[in-house]
């Protein structure tokens, strides 16, 4: 087992799931640094580059800061183990870093929520036993401007791959969104496993969909996977982390 001893990371804070299916969900959230695509819409810019501002953490101190978060915060969590959550940039550029991180996180008493953009396979690998919830993105040629349908696929069959992993799979809309693209993301969810859920997330700032576009999107997916969802990013709404 290779060990990275530290990681670059930007926050640590308290807030609750503001997309997808888990919403509302309390969760200590790990925001690592830097990405390896780019997405024209990324609403954490900041964060896809390793800046002088990121702090390099071990696991032993992330998890000292984690734990006196949760204290603080211990009254919110009001139901089951607590979340951690995994963010970024990608988080699994370090997943050297997260295969220990993870498992003293389990150990204590956390559960791992990871939200990634679906395209580091081997790297999820090293995590999926730990993993509680991943929550991974599809990424259109229209707004990432490369094709990722090889790498999503591969990941999102590695992600079921553990039963006792909750898997939701995420696309943000926006007016450049096109119909072969959704109609892609219902057919590559069908070809592993047409229970898993699809979260249409229209975008609400200047490239906003169509409502009629979004209507049609979701007729279509809904043709090929059963569960599918249009709903509202509401970190974004409410302008919140
Ligand atoms: S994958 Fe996520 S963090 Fe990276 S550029 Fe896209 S939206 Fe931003």
């Amino acid at each position: 087992m290779t060990i990275s001893n530290t990681a670059p990371v930007y926050e640590i804070f308290f807030s609750f799931q503001g997309e997808g299916l888990y919403t509302g969900l309390p969760q200590i959230y790990v925001r690592f640094a830097g990405c390896n695509i780019k997405c024209r819409y990324c609403d954490t810019s900041y964060s896809t580059t390793i800046s002088k501002k990121a702090n390099y953490y071990s696991q032993d101190k992330l998890i000292k800061i984690i734990y006196k978060i949760y204290k603080k915060n211990k009254k919110k969590f009001t139901f089951g183990r607590p979340f951690i959550i995994f963010t970024g940039g990608e988080p699994l550029i370090y997943a050297d870093f997260l295969e220990l991180l993870t498992q003293k996180l389990k150990k204590i008493g956390f559960n791992i929520y990871l939200e990634t953009n679906g395209t580091l396979t081997q790297n999820l690998k090293k995590i999926i036993n730990f993993c509680d919830i991943v929550s991974m993105d599809f990424k259109f040629v229209s707004e990432c401007k490369k094709s990722f349908w090889k790498e999503h696929r591969s990941f999102l069959e590695t992600a079921v791959s553990n039963a006792a992993v909750k898997v939701l799979v995420k696309c943000v809309v926006t007016k450049n969104t096109n119909i072969y693209e959704i109609k892609k993301s219902a057919d590559t969810i069908r070809g592993i496993s047409k229970e898993i859920p699809l979260i249409l997330q229209p975008s609400i700032d200047k490239n906003i969909p169509e409502i009629q576009n979004l209507y049609r999107f979701y007729t279509k997916a809904k043709t090929i996977i059963p569960n599918v969802y249009l709903m509202v990013q509401m970190h974004k709404v409410y302008k919140i982390r």
